[in-house]
């Protein structure tokens, strides 16, 4: 073959590419604007890596976090504490005032008292990983607000593909219907086992409403041991 016969080879085959390339567009009910180059994304900071990570690189990518307004007004971001190889993880809503001075999530009255249910399921508290919905204080203890989970859940949710616990204990209302996406009062969902992304969870009551409401520990004992029993079925206690 001659350079001239090459060229019309390599014209040929190109043009095959492109049509295989749209057949299959087409095939995934792909419109035009699908295969426009992609818009710049306003957010500033690039999206979030898929790679698997450990808690160490998500820690790292999160920085010196500046993407939602809860930033303003923080000491410390709380990222998270515990046993990076969990079988349980606990999940509150966010750092209150103790917290926020501290760097480490439940070290309040709140946090004292979940230690004491941890310690209670026959387990140390750094054998579980405890973490929160947001890592910074929403402040005069406020609930989180819908754009500052959106730029804080993500980072949750790598800390769990992370660790890849057994099961999930997720502290109050807020936790609940945050990792559950459910409207649900969590007095209907208590009690039974729900499923996040295959990780059974088992919501219950946040410990601070059991510091308002002590008769309250009762039915969340109730909850804690089917979460012991559920992990020694899982070989883990
Ligand atoms: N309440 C929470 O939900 N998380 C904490 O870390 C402390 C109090």
């Amino acid at each position: 073959m001659d350079r001239r016969d090459n060229l019309a080879v390599m014209f040929l085959e190109l043009v095959r590419d492109i049509k295989e390339e749209f057949a299959y567009q087409s095939a995934m009910g792909m419109t035009e604007t699908e295969s426009e180059p992609p818009k710049l994304h306003p957010n500033p900071y690039p999206p979030l890596s898929h790679t698997p990570c450990t808690l160490a690189s998500i820690r790292e990518e999160i920085g010196d976090c500046k993407r939602c307004k809860l930033h303003q007004k923080r000491k410390n971001i709380v990222f998270g504490t515990g046993n990076e190889k969990a079988g349980l993880v606990f999940v509150g809503e966010g750092p209150g005032e103790d917290e926020d001075i501290e760097g480490l999530p439940f070290v309040g009255r709140a946090g004292q008292l979940l230690t004491k249910i941890i310690e209670a399921m026959g387990m140390k508290r750094s054998d579980a990983y405890i973490a929160n919905i947001v890592k910074c204080r929403p402040s005069n203890n406020r609930n989180p607000e819908p754009d500052e989970i959106e730029s804080c859940f993500p980072f949750l949710k790598r800390q769990l593909e992370a660790i890849s616990p057994l099961l999930i204990v997720a502290l109050g209302t807020f936790a609940v219907q945050t990792l559950l996406g459910s409207r649900e009062r969590i007095s209907q969902m208590r009690g039974r086992f729900h499923s996040y992304n295959g990780i059974k969870v088992m919501p219950t009551f946040h410990p601070s409403y059991l510091l308002r409401n002590p008769d309250e520990k009762r039915v969340v004992w109730e909850d804690m041991k089917m979460v012991m029993e559920e992990l020694k079925k899982m070989g883990q206690k």
